[in-house]
């Protein structure tokens, strides 16, 4: 038993990557000579993870660069003439600084990352103490057989018009199911003691799925720059899609890719992840109710609007934009940080297959948008654990102006 017992943690230890030496480079690309340079090394360098890719030359673009490549990129930039920095100086490091400092106790910690495990008895823990305000459901199943949890937050009323966030379609965007998780708390204790949230919890129902790759986010314990879903796909040893590129509105368009190994797989057809299937069956069953949906993600600070796949307007623009002029506006008044609004082609890149275009074209949600959280940078994807409790204090700012919109409209 006890051989048993250190067999498997040595094979644990094993498991986990290390990311010791690599680093994150912010690229500045001056004209378009820099930038077709960059989508042609995107291209041909499988083991570059770029975090922003090549897109304009207002842009940065941040890549995460192998130990053993980074005299050949840092050579590549210098003779090219790119500037460039060192955003993250040893990844292995940042990750394990990122981490809080106070010592961890078993359990869930809202201002330290928590497992899947740990999140999902929190949600249950929420409904055994406000059993008035919380109902929790099971959607759907991963490929892995976890459960994908949806918790209902309002107050009782029925036909009530509600808020959706879907969180973390991508597994390494930490910063967002800790900061819906603070979010589902800051609901659940204002309501008797804060008038606004009172109200708009009597008026409108709250959907949040926090963690919706739930396979992704629990295998980021063995490496943490994991993106994709954990299913298999037929003749390669790749596992996952990207959840983000698997929706069926203009699947396989553009900004995806037919590559099994890449971060940016489209997957074998629409809806192949059973975790995009679960929660578009779900919006589908719920859409005469739903009037905002929220699919939230991690680095850069932007509030976009559809669509992703053209950079043409949507016809409710107008609308869309207000609100979300108003949702970065009240983000910025509690910690002065800058959210960009406009549609997610014109400020990032064209992608299709996104959810945020499905719930808005299919699911007939008008108020669909894509959220980028903090930061624009510095830590990219490895927040550290003391900006989760300000990053849910704005993103809470933004979330009330989103229900106090469809609470009047509705
Ligand atoms: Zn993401």
């Amino acid at each position: 038993m006890k051989a048993l017992l250190l067999l498997s943690m040595v094979s644990v230890a094993f498991a986990t990557k290390r990311f010791d030496g690599e680093q994150v480079l912010r690229i500045h690309p001056e004209h378009e000579g820099h930038l077709e340079k960059l989508v042609r090394l995107e291209r041909s360098e499988q083991s570059l993870d770029f975090w922003q890719g090549p897109t304009s030359l207002s842009r940065p673009v941040d890549v995460r660069v192998p130990k053993d490549l980074l005299g050949k990129v840092k050579t590549l930039l210098e003779k090219t003439g790119m500037e460039y920095t060192v955003m993250v100086d040893d990844l292995q490091q940042s990750i394990r600084m990122a981490r809080s400092r106070h010592i961890r106790s078993a359990g869930f910690n809202f201002d330290d990352y928590n497992t899947y495990n740990e999140i999902k008895e929190q949600l249950l823990d929420f409904a055994w103490s406000y059993p008035s305000l919380v109902s929790i459901s099971t959607i759907g199943r991963s490929c892995e057989n976890r459960d994908i949890i949806a918790i209902k937050v309002g107050a009782a009323g029925t036909n009530k018009p509600a808020v959706f966030l879907e969180g973390q379609l991508h597994a390494r965007d930490w910063i967002v199911s800790a900061t819906l998780m603070y979010n589902i708390k800051f609901l659940l204790e204002g309501y008797g003691s804060d008038n606004q949230t009172t109200s708009l919890m009597d008026q409108v129902d709250f959907y949040f799925i926090p963690v919706t790759n739930v396979d992704g986010y629990a295998y980021t314990a063995n490496d943490r720059m994991w993106k994709k879903t954990r299913c298999l796909n037929s003749g390669t040893a790749c596992l996952g899609a990207d959840a983000n590129r698997n929706w069926d509105d203009h699947w396989h368009d553009t900004g995806s890719s037919t590559n099994p190994c890449s971060d940016k797989y489209l997957g074998s057809r629409a809806f192949s992840e059973p975790e995009t299937d679960a929660v578009s069956d779900w919006v589908l069953e719920n859409s005469n109710n739903l009037k905002a949906y929220l699919s939230v993600h991690a680095y850069g600070q932007y509030w976009m609007t559809p669509y992703g796949w053209t950079s043409a307007h949507p016809l409710d623009y107008d609308e869309q934009a207000d609100l979300a002029e108003r949702a970065v506006n009240a983000i910025r008044s509690v910690n002065g940080k800058r959210f960009t609004y406009g549609t997610f082609t014109n400020l990032l890149y064209a992608a299709s297959g996104m959810s945020c275009d499905w719930a808005y074209t299919v699911a007939g949600i008008k108020y669909s948008y894509t959220i980028q959280l903090r930061d624009t940078g510095q830590y990219g994807f490895v927040l550290p654990a003391d900006q989760i409790r300000p990053s849910a204090d704005e993103f809470f700012a933004g979330l009330l102006v989103v229900a106090e919109q469809v609470a009047a409209e509705y």
